[in-house]
């Protein structure tokens, strides 16, 4: 069994569906705090709890035999971590000493998480490779480089064997367009993009003309949610055949400028998008790209769905038919006093 921390959300949410078209038997837990209980299938488990809650966490590990852990809660708003940083030390570094010690009473082997880009701060080179310097420029990056570093104290401890998996920008949504990224307040570019031909937003903005790029706007790495989640059961299969604990990038090593995403967006809708230019976002590195080589290499994982129209459209399916997200969804249940997702009681 394994066990999702932080399911409901975007990229968990994605990551259960996977999981389970690969016919893995998983369980969910999450408090819901930025997750949604309708983007967890009806036939998964989903536990409503905190990671950082420690009985919590024993009594889902005695009720259920898990294999393994896949680790996505975090407080992950770069913004909101520069006001508030102990909130950010407190959730992303706080749950995962909580889950590693349960993982370690418990004599589970395996976990992988989430890490991201944000770790290596203003890269020296691009693109960037695994070995590269990591100066995090915010309190968010910091905190899951604080992550990789417990993640490997821990190993060496109680041998406890992870993959931090660097994801660098996370877009798309799944196939059916019957789930996908639903964040409030959205701070994405391509879900913000999207806002304008729903109508919800007049103009697009773009931060920043003067970086030192082709156009002037900040590149950037997309890849999609669905090469995220394969990368994820790679890494499991890799820990599970005895490989040490590792660290790897996940994107295209592909970059594209926020002028040519605005660009492709409209494009992609049938709706050029009337732009506004904004000051520069407080701590946006100009260029992010990944050298993807170590994760092709030894996790035989290879982006798939990432072709940058493509992986626009699948979240265009996703937001034209949710436009409000989850919430419609959730409203339109209780309106007709439908039964809610079930959770499960401990
Ligand atoms: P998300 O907010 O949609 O998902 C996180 C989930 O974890 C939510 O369902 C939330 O309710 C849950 N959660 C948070 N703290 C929790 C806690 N203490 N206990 C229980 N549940 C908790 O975020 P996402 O976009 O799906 O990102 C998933 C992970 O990937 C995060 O760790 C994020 O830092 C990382 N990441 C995301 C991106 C991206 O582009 N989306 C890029 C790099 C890294
Ligand atoms: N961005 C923008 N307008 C927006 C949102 C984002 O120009 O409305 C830019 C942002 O400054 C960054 C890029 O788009 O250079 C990607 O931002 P996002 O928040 O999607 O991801 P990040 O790279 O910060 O993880």
């Amino acid at each position: 069994m394994i066990l999702v921390c932080g399911g409901a959300g975007y990229i968990g949410s994605h990551m259960v569906r996977y999981l389970r078209e690969k016919n893995k038997e998983v369980l969910v837990v999450d408090n819901l705090r930025t997750g949604h209980r309708e983007s967890v299938p009806e036939d998964v488990p989903l536990y409503v709890g905190d990671v950082r809650d420690m009985s919590f966490l024993k009594r889902v590990f005695s009720n259920n035999q898990i294999d393994g852990v896949i680790h996505f809660c975090a407080h992950s708003l770069v913004a909101e971590s520069m006001e508030d940083p102990l909130r950010y030390y407190d959730n992303n570094v706080g749950g995962a000493i909580s889950l590693l010690s349960v993982m370690r009473d418990f004599k589970v082997p395996n976990i992988i998480f989430s890490s991201t880009a944000a770790t290596y701060g203003e890269p020296k080179t691009v693109p960037i490779t695994e070995d590269l310097e990591t100066v995090p420029t915010n309190p968010y990056g910091e905190t899951k480089l604080a992550m990789e570093k417990m993640f490997k104290w821990a190993d060496v401890a109680y041998g406890i064997h992870y993959v931090a998996l660097r994801y660098f920008n996370v877009a798309g949504a799944y196939k059916t367009g019957k789930i996908g990224e639903d964040h409030n307040p959205e701070t994405h570019l391509i879900p913000l993009l999207l806002q304008v031909p729903l109508g919800k937003r007049k103009e697009a903005y773009i931060f920043g003309t003067d970086y030192p790029t082709s156009d002037g706007t900040c590149v950037r790495d997309y890849i999609h949610v669905m090469d995220i989640v394969d990368a994820h059961v790679k890494a499991l299969d890799y820990l599970e055949k005895g490989n040490p604990s590792n660290t790897f990038n996940l994107g295209t090593g592909q970059g594209f400028s926020v002028k040519e995403i605005v660009d492709m967006t409209g494009q992609v809708t049938g709706k050029p998008l009337p732009t506004i230019l904004k000051e520069r976002r407080a701590g946006d590195p100009a260029v992010l790209v990944a050298d993807n080589k170590k994760a092709k290499e030894m996790l035989g994982w290879e982006p798939k769905h990432s072709n940058i129209e493509k992986m626009i459209a699948s979240a265009w399916l996703w937001h034209k038919n949710h436009s409000e997200g989850y919430y419609e969804q959730e409203e339109i249940l209780c309106s007709f006093k439908w039964k809610r997702r079930q959770t499960e009681n401990l």
